[in-house]
């Protein structure tokens, strides 16, 4: 069993942009610059976006948190979306999921405008990326596929087993993987939670990604020798032992499955990484083009 360690292969992709950012000061060019934007104060949110803007800072990005009460309205989000799509120097535009329930995701998604849309969520970016075409793809399938390219696994041919349908995971997983391209040309089965016949399925994996939000879902029961295990699934689970008075639970019982595993991602340390580094590689891609066009 190989360790896809998300740390390792995430430090490669920031240091190889931090040489690109310190290329375009050269150039006396515009650095990328990141807007985030976070709605009340959830405590993995908080976690999150810290970690995005500070993955920025390590990089040389500039970058700005937008911090708004959790009462904000509908209307004034989407006044200040407007503004950060009207303002030259930001290039990318991220808000923090999920948002309080008087919001609607829908409304802000679309109000992003699909050249600023680093998260890769705008219907456009999806209908662009379904059919194959340079966009924004969604960080955290991108970095899954930046790390299968890390370790050069060979997709090819291969079963993958999505669990999870999500817009922002499963879905765009199952389509990335789909495609012919390398990593991808994967025979997908898709999977939820009205799949039948759930641990058959999985068995036959010779790729699983599991992106359900149940903690240690993914038994050795479930898995085939040789397969190669990717966990998305990072679930706060109590843990008095810890200062923060929390584990972080991947979607896989990672002792009892790695051992079986040809390549296996740790919680935390896998896919996490991975998903900054490619809203990073997304953020760059997003001020190259302003700045060329
Ligand atoms: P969602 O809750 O949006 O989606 C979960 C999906 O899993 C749904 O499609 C659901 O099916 C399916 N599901 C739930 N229970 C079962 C079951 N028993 N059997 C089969 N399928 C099931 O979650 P997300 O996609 O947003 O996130 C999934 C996990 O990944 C979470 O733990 C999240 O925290 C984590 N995550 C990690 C990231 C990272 O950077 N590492 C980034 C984003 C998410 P149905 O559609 O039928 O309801």
């Amino acid at each position: 069993m190989e360790l896809l360690d998300g740390q390792l292969a995430s430090r490669a992709i920031k240091d190889a942009l931090a040489i690109q950012v310190a290329q375009l000061k050269t150039e006396g060019k515009k650095v990328p610059h990141l807007a985030a934007v976070l709605v009340g104060n959830n405590g993995a949110s908080e976690t999150y976006v810290g970690a995005k803007v500070k993955a920025c800072a390590e990089i040389g990005y500039k970058s700005t948190l937008l911090r708004l009460e959790s009462d904000i309205s509908e209307n004034r989000l989407l006044n200040i979306i407007e503004e950060l799509n009207d303002d030259p120097d930001v290039d990318g535009i991220l808000v923090q999921l999920p948002l309080p329930k008087h919001i609607s995701d829908e409304k802000v998604i679309n109000a992003i405008h699909p050249s600023k849309d680093v998260d890769g969520f705008h219907p456009e970016n999806v209908g662009r990326m379904v059919q194959g075409l340079p966009t924004f793809v969604p960080a955290t399938p991108y970095g899954i596929m930046l790390l299968l390219e890390h370790y050069k696994i060979d997709t090819r041919g291969k079963h993958a087993i999505v669990v999870g349908r999500s817009n922002i995971v499963g879905r765009p997983m199952s389509i990335l993987l789909s495609g012919n391209t390398n990593p991808g040309n994967c025979t997908v089965t898709i999977c939820h939670s009205h799949t039948h016949n759930l641990k058959e399925l999985c068995l036959q994996g010779d790729i699983i990604v599991a992106a359900l939000g149940k903690p240690e879902f993914v038994t050795a029961s479930m898995v085939k020798k040789g397969a190669v295990i990717i966990d998305v699934g990072i679930t706060r689970v109590p843990d008095a032992s810890k200062k923060s008075g929390f584990a972080l639970k991947g979607d896989v019982n990672f002792k009892e499955v790695a051992p079986l595993a040809s390549y296996i991602t740790p919680v935390p340390g896998g896919v996490g990484p991975m998903t900054i580094a490619a809203l990073m590689k997304n953020t760059f891609r997003a001020c190259k083009e302003r700045n060329d066009s």
